[in-house]
């Protein structure tokens, strides 16, 4: 066992945890982050909508955050995984993969989300290059063209909803989406071109969608919501509780980002339904300081 305690050991070394860390660290405290460096949006090369940032490379925003935060002594990371974590005596242990156990007096989880997108072939290989789920993010770039919705459940009436302000919207349902003559009169009158239930058979080129009638018919980009999972498992293992979000749980988080367990906090894509950068850095950031006000005022 590891005789360092931390202040705080951050769970998660992307936006969030990044932004949790540098908040902890300028308040003087001993921080270790454990990253695994799978961040969400690795499937992109630019990220958009970043204030200040807007349309860079999404690993160097990244890289660039690590950097601000190891400038700062009073920080150690460990680039690997976290296995579990307990609460014991005043704070909390943190088994690692390949290395000691860490004990901190203070966990903020930043560990985000992975993205289980419908079975359609071709459909993974493309993700984060044609095919997307956020607008916000990569809806801009496709500069008005054809918009491809793959459903993968109800939610694909929201997305049709969304992205007519993006460009000429084509819904393909494929069978895991039956939208009622409600939806489809709202669709039809919010600028949706088309809503077409062939079945799909794979997607080819940059995002052309080839159906069962033979039918190919080309897009300049594709959007569908996958369903959303926890990356780790950590946070059930604490006892945190969740909310049910429309794609999946998150965990549920107090306004100053503390989770259902006392001297746990947690931000970023975990914590909420949908999330991009500026809100995991802003979740991190509010995360860090609640961390650190706990380690104040208990
Ligand atoms: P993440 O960035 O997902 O980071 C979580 C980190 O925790 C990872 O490094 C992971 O390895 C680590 N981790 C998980 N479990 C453990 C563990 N047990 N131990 C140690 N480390 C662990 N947003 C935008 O604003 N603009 C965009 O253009 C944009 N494009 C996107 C494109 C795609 C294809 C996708 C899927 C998402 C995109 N997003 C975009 C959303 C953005 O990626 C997320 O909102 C953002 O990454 C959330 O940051 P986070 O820090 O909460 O989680
Ligand atoms: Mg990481």
């Amino acid at each position: 066992m590891s005789t360092t305690q931390f202040d705080a050991i951050v769970i998660g070394g992307s936006y969030a945890g990044l932004s949790a860390a540098l908040q902890l660290a300028r308040a003087w405290r001993q921080v270790l982050v454990v990253g695994a460096g799978q961040r969400r949006n690795r499937f992109a090369s630019e990220s958009h909508g970043f204030l200040g940032r807007d349309s860079q490379m999404a690993a160097a925003i990244a890289q660039a955050g690590r950097a601000d935060v190891a400038a700062y002594p009073n920080v150690q990371w460990i680039d690997g995984s976290a296995l579990d974590a307990r609460a014991e005596g005043e704070g909390f242990v943190v088994e690692l993969d390949g290395a000691a156990p860490v004990q901190g007096r203070r966990l903020v989880l930043a560990t985000g989300v992975r993205d289980e997108l419908p079975p359609v072939a071709g459909l993974a290989e493309r993700w984060g290059r044609s095919v997307f789920h956020c607008p916000y993010c990569h809806g801009y770039e496709l500069q008005q063209g054809a918009i491809g919705i793959i459903a993968s459940g109800e939610m694909a009436f929201h997305q049709a909803m969304l992205l007519p302000d993006w460009g000429k919207v084509t819904l393909f349902t494929d069978g895991r989406y039956a939208p009622d003559e409600e939806q489809r009169a709202a669709m039809e009158k919010r600028g949706v071109i088309a809503i077409d239930d062939t079945p799909i058979l794979r997607i080819e080129d940059v995002a052309t969608v080839v159906l069962a009638d033979g039918r190919r018919l080309p897009h300049a980009g594709l959007f569908t919501y996958g369903r959303i999972h926890m990356s780790s498992p950590i946070a059930e293992r604490l006892g945190c509780a969740f909310d049910d979000g429309p794609l999946g749980p998150f965990i549920r988080t107090d306004m100053g980002k503390q989770t259902t367990v006392p001297g746990v906090f947690a931000g970023g894509d975990a914590t909420r339904a949908a999330g991009n950068v500026a809100i995991a850095v802003a979740d991190g950031a509010m995360a860090g300081l609640g961390a650190h006000r706990s380690l104040v005022f208990g």
